[in-house]
């Protein structure tokens, strides 16, 4: 059985065994004491333990003295930017992401409207292991609701200035959109119906019965391609559960790879506005490449999401993200945003009068392989020594696990922040080679 991973992403586990009620309960009242006993926004995905979990950690907020404000079930992306445009002191999106149903977990968000910065959540990491000081029975919080945060992020959305939202919307797209009926079916066919489309709604609705692996790459999307290709629409898009993930898929039906979402954002926002990006070390080789092209640099943070926000931040970056469909639209917020990203998307495709297959092949393609090894998570440690060791004498770069700069491939082998789990990503300039070079890592390690 896998065990509760508690890191500075968030409390994950899987419900009923390494996460239960009162676990959540108890984790969250140490994030409501960390967070000065101040008012709480609290978010969920659609999964179906979210009712059983959110009463958990409301029960534990309030029981702190922290006024809770539930957001019902919205997109992750959605908790942050509702905790920035309020005074809460924080909020939790009570999600596990891209993770199947049997797990759940609780991200932890900055009065900022951030994820919680790395040195902070150590903090809270850290005082995990006091006792909670609850509150007496007359200090206990207050429970409210708000039911339009989605509606203020929609908002949000459409006044990004690069947005010609009238020219998107005289293009008439047809859209088909896979929410996974993950928290997505509460915004996306909303915002792509505010653009003008033509909405093709495909597992929309928000009640956590995941109609495939809710992770979105080419292989679990294999529904959104033949409804594309069926309907002869424009273009797909699937998010993943909390909406802060997004895939493409072009009017060929073939998913381009969530890779290339971030890329195509990089094409867009840098012909409106040059600035630096931003990427984490696991991301694609084409960023140069497009950085290139406008004149730009490319800096590279760790994995995770808040190491490329907070890096975007101190740089003023206009456009950023992890190459794994995450978009960072700083017009927005500083943090991940699937819905945000198909805006752009759209926006791209309305100025270039260009099908979704053509701009996808104006950018320079590499070939990914990504695996991961499952570890018994006492070996991980020990798994990332033999990795130094195996690599002896390679040029690396050991700003987040081990990552191996070879001529013209990289090699990228961490830890996963989440899960027991060692990634290995490799990019070169064919699948074939990319493949070999995941295998020859696996060989080496086992
Ligand atoms: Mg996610």
């Amino acid at each position: 059985m896998s065990k509760l991973m508690v890191s500075v992403s968030g409390v994950r586990g899987i419900f009923g065994e390494t996460l239960t009620p009162a676990i959540a309960q108890k984790y969250a009242a140490h994030f409501g004491i960390f967070s000065k006993r101040g008012k709480i926004l609290v978010g969920r995905d659609s999964r179906t333990t979210g009712p059983a979990m959110f009463h958990a950690v409301v029960s534990g907020l309030l029981s702190v003295g922290c006024d809770v404000v539930d957001l019902g079930i919205v997109s992750t992306p959605t908790v942050l930017l509702a905790v920035e445009d309020s005074d809460a002191s924080g909020g939790i999106s009570i999600t596990a992401s891209h993770n199947n149903s049997q797990w759940n977990a609780m991200k932890f968000v900055g009065e900022n409207g951030m994820f919680l910065f790395p040195e902070n959540a150590q903090k809270l990491v850290e005082s995990f292991s006091q006792n909670v000081n609850w509150v007496g029975w007359d200090k206990v919080g207050k429970l409210t609701s708000d039911e339009q945060a989605t509606r203020r992020h929609l908002d949000k959305i459409l006044a990004i200035p690069y947005l010609n939202v009238e020219k998107i919307k005289q293009k008439q797209f047809k859209v088909v959109i896979d929410s996974v009926n993950g928290a997505g079916g509460v915004i996306s066919p909303k915002l792509l119906a505010e653009l003008g489309c033509q909405v093709i709604e495909l597992n929309c609705e928000p009640n956590g019965q995941f109609a495939h692996t809710p992770e979105p790459l080419a292989k679990n999307l294999k529904q959104l391609e033949t409804a594309v290709k069926e309907n002869k629409a424009d273009l797909g898009f699937a998010t993943d559960p909390d909406v802060d993930r997004l895939a493409i898929v072009d009017e060929t039906g073939r998913c381009i790879g969530e890779e290339f979402s971030l890329l195509l954002a990089e094409k867009f926002i840098l012909s409106q506005k040059k600035g630096d990006i931003v990427t984490n070390l696991s991301s694609s080789m084409a960023s140069e490449d497009i950085a290139e092209e406008f004149g730009v640099k490319v800096h590279r943070t760790k994995v995770g999401e808040i190491n490329v926000g907070k890096k975007m931040k101190e740089l003023q970056s206009p456009i950023g993200g992890e190459g794994n469909g995450g978009i960072i639209c700083p017009e927005v917020h500083y943090t991940r945003d699937a819905p945000a990203g198909m805006a752009i998307i759209l926006a791209y495709l309305a100025q270039t009068d260009k099908k979704m297959s053509e701009l996808t092949a104006e950018i320079p393609h590499y070939y990914f392989a990504k695996d991961k090894m499952e570890i018994e998570p006492d070996m991980l440690d020990s798994i990332m020594e033999k990795v130094e060791r195996v690599f002896v004498g390679h040029k690396t770069d050991k700003t987040d696990g081990v990552k191996i700069l070879g001529e013209n491939y990289w090699i990228h082998i961490r830890k996963s922040g989440t899960e027991p789990i060692i990634r290995i990503y490799v990019e070169s300039e064919s699948t074939k080679r990319s493949q070999e070079l995941v295998e020859e890592v696996k060989e080496k390690l086992s």
